[in-house]
């Protein structure tokens, strides 16, 4: 059988610990056998992070801009226990970070759903995905603590260097705490557009929800700013796609969400989405069956897992001992990498590729083949727990059957 030719090559990162070993496997058990697989090669693994002073992590954020889809490893965000494991010259950021800003992006996180392994809300039957603005708020606040007897104001001065001042508080018979948020209309703007065109891509509604009934001019201004946006760019794409863009109140949203079948996006603001994306990735089961995107307002994607480099389990594949690391999710960044790169270029088989090695991923799992992950919350009455390579092995039986 001939392989699968592509035209424009991926942007590779690749990354760090188990998900590094995974990663080859990935490669080599599952996408070389059938895809001419072309790649723009970046190593995000920390060594070469730390000899290239993290410019290589640069460089890869600049190839994802130019070429436009990549597919992303997970990797080390050091701390001091890593400064010595890997006898690092700097505190590296975080790579995720680094690219984040380069492209910015906004991540949309979704689960996988397979038979047998149930969200733990039963209505949920279809993958909720969340987008988190990755923009300000609480998250680039000043704060102060304040002592009794004080006036705290809100002073702005503009760049004529007329103030405007308004009270916040004043502090009579007790001490007390103050916090200065801001935001950014162009990164409110961006994230709209992000969210906008990913729920055209995925042929999904979308949910947003602010409490703008409260924050009447903060909170306000998210919803104002997504809300002309639609009307003039999107609804029409909109109608011909036939999904929606629903708004409404952050604690409506709770309520609604909950009661959902799931099968959108939810839009999330900063902290919303810090807090939501947890709860949601929490009841859909488990880490290593959730994916993530990042997605830029021009278009630009990178696709990965949304677990870490699972250390626990890299330890004990360096003493030679068996692991069974759930790689569904690495996987899923792969397929979804390569599907976007069949349709940008034009590559029909490529896309069909991608699904046929989801559909033969899911196929293993619903027939009872999992890692241990799986394995203790799957509620087939038949399962078998398999290692790491023999996942991968029994994915590949079932995807030879369909390509
Ligand atoms: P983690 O790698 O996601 O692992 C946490 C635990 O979750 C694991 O020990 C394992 O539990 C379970 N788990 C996660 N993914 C799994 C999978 N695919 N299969 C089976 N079990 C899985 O998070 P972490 O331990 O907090 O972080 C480890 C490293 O990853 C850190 O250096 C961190 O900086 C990095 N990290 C990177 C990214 C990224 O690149 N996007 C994201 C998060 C963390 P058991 O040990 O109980 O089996
Ligand atoms: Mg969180």
């Amino acid at each position: 059988m001939a392989k699968i030719q592509m035209k424009t090559p991926l942007v590779e990162m690749d990354g760090d610990e188990m998900t590094r070993v995974i990663w080859k496997m990935i490669k080599d058990k599952l996408i070389l056998p059938y895809v001419d697989l072309k790649t723009e090669y970046y190593d995000l693994g920390l060594v070469k992070r730390n000899e290239t002073n993290d410019q290589i992590t640069i460089d890869s954020a600049n190839a994802t801009k130019k070429y436009g889809v990549a597919v992303k490893c997970a990797t080390i965000t050091p701390n001091a226990q890593r400064m010595t494991e890997y006898n690092l010259k700097e505190m590296w950021k975080s790579p995720n970070g680094t690219i984040r800003a380069i492209l910015d992006g906004t991540v949309f996180r979704a689960p996988i759903i397979v038979k047998g392994i149930n969200a733990l809300i039963p209505t949920w039957t279809k993958p909720i995905t969340i987008a988190r603005h990755a923009y300000g708020d609480v998250y680039k606040n000043s704060e102060m603590k304040v002592k009794d007897g004080s006036k705290a104001e809100l002073i702005v001065t503009d760049k004529y260097g007329n103030e405007t001042r308004q009270l916040i508080h004043e502090f009579k018979g007790s001490d007390g705490i103050i916090q200065g948020l801001h935001n950014i209309n162009g990164s409110i703007a961006s994230f709209a557009r992000s969210c906008f065109n990913f729920a055209l891509d995925t042929k999904q509604d979308i949910w947003f929800a602010t409490k703008d009934t409260i924050s009447k001019q903060y909170d306000h201004t998210f919803k104002d700013i997504f809300a002309e946006i639609f009307e003039t760019e999107y609804k029409s794409k909109f109608e011909a796609a036939g999904i929606e863009y629903f708004y409404t109140l952050i604690d409506d949203a709770v309520a609604r969400v909950v009661r959902s079948q799931g099968g959108y996006i939810w839009a999330c603001k900063n902290y919303d989405g810090d807090v939501m994306s947890d709860m949601v990735a929490t009841a859909f089961g488990s880490l290593g069956m959730m994916t993530s995107v990042l997605v830029s307002p021009s278009g630009v994607y990178e696709y990965e897992a949304a677990h870490g480099t699972v250390t626990r389990h890299y330890y004990k594949h360096l003493k030679g001992e068996e692991t069974s690391t759930n790689s569904v999710a690495t996987i899923f960044a792969w397929t979804g990498a390569l599907r976007k790169r069949g349709e940008l270029d034009g590559i029909p088989e490529l896309s069909a590729f991608a699904d046929k090695l989801e559909k033969a991923t899911v196929r293993t799992i619903e027939e009872g083949v999992m890692t241990g992950d799986l394995y203790v919350l799957s509620t087939l009455p038949e399962k078998r727990k398999v290692n790491t390579e023999t996942f991968l092995d029994e994915i590949n039986e079932r995807l030879k059957e369909t390509v």
